[in-house]
């Protein structure tokens, strides 16, 4: 399991695939499911759904494919590309990124994010963060009409430089691992209930453009009109020295629930998850001898806000791994997490009871 999860994890770093741009991504996991022997469905969207047929209750399991990024908005004459954000990028660490655009016909083009020559940077500018209105990306192009020859244009997708590596004890490092690791450990549990004979209706959905508006799960789940939905991402790690006070997920102490999710800029959204779907995870992290840690904080919320939302309502709960330096070009997390999820979702689904009662009366 270790192995596999790994090798799909870096497999799928390596892919660019923004918001709304997720093509190169699901086509690698479409391969996979095929391997396995899976029939997967798509939608408009590209929402990727194979379906495991059960008993009551029914399940959506779902996880993003895509990444945020940028995406050009114009181009400059001397071949410079001014850029939007798409989804939570951080302008700080903007200046200096090596990127990857992305060509009509799939082809990436390695630049760099221009940075002011620290030989010129006067002191009053040495602790200042830029707009991203102010930067620009560098192809190396020196005219629009290279650029526009080579397949970029306006619109093209631009993402942070793909890279992926192991380091030290199993902690994996790169880009995307928000949410590519959640693809991996998905994968895995296609492949364990491919060889079961028994349990619940179970559907596992690779989502697309949960980091430009986390609704791209929106029309999946209305169509599969799931009684519970598991939602699988990343939880904050709190364990560097700049994180300390934020909560207690630590990398590599296993898997973890989110107990509340919100998020106020605009947003008003978040999960309190179901009381009932908390204490069968416990139990089934007890039952499997699995660490549990747990987060509760403000800042960051998944597609499952709107999920949850769906039909008469969705007995709904946030599940994830842990990961440092969220939303930057390095993120870091621990395989030994992701195996742990993996374990801890197949458990899950093989013992949740038939007559569960997810009615609060
Ligand atoms: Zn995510």
């Amino acid at each position: 399991m270790i192995e596999r999860i790994r090798e799909d994890t870096l497999n799928l770093m390596t892919i660019a695939g923004l918001s709304g741009h997720e093509n190169q991504v699901r086509k690698y996991i479409k391969e996979e499911l095929k391997k396995i022997g899976l029939k997967p469905i798509f939608d408009k969207f590209g929402n990727t759904t194979v379906t495991f047929p059960g008993t009551s209750p029914s399940v959506m399991l779902f996880t993003h494919m895509d990444q945020l990024g940028l995406i050009v908005r114009k181009i400059e004459d001397d071949g410079f590309l001014k850029f939007e954000r798409v989804g939570g990028v951080p302008e700080k660490i903007l200046p200096g990124q090596a990127v990857s655009a992305i060509s009509k016909s799939g082809k990436p083009l390695s630049g760099i994010i221009g940075i002011k020559s620290h030989h010129a940077t006067q002191p009053e500018e040495k602790y200042q963060v830029s707009s991203y209105r102010d930067l620009y990306i560098d192809l190396g192009m020196g005219s629009a009409a290279e650029v526009r020859s080579n397949g970029i244009d306006i619109g093209s997708p631009v993402v942070y430089k793909p890279s992926a590596e192991v380091i030290a004890d199993d902690k994996i490092i790169g880009t995307s691992v928000d949410d590519r690791a959640g693809c991996a450990v998905l994968l895995e549990v296609a492949r364990q209930l491919n060889s079961r004979s028994n349990g619940p209706e179970v559907n596992i959905v690779f989502t697309v453009q949960e980091e430009f508006n986390l609704r791209g799960a929106l029309p999946v789940a209305q169509k599969i009109k799931p009684e519970i939905a598991i939602q699988i991402d990343l939880l904050l790690a709190s364990d560097t020295p700049e994180m300390r006070d934020f909560g207690e997920i630590k990398l590599g102490k296993g898997p973890g629930l989110s107990m509340f999710s919100f998020h106020g800029r605009g947003t008003l959204n978040g999960v309190i998850p179901h009381p009932v779907l908390v204490d069968h995870f416990e139990q089934t992290a007890s039952n499997e001898s699995i660490n549990l840690q747990k987060s509760a904080h403000i800042g960051a919320l998944t597609d499952l806000s709107y999920v949850q939302l769906v039909e008469d309502g969705v007995a709904s709960i946030d599940v994830g791994f842990p990961i440092r330096y969220s939303h930057t070009a390095q993120e870091m997390c621990d395989l030994k997490d992701l195996v742990g999820l993996a374990k801890l979702l197949i458990s899950a689904l093989n013992s949740l009871p038939e007559n569960i009662n997810l009615i609060r009366d």
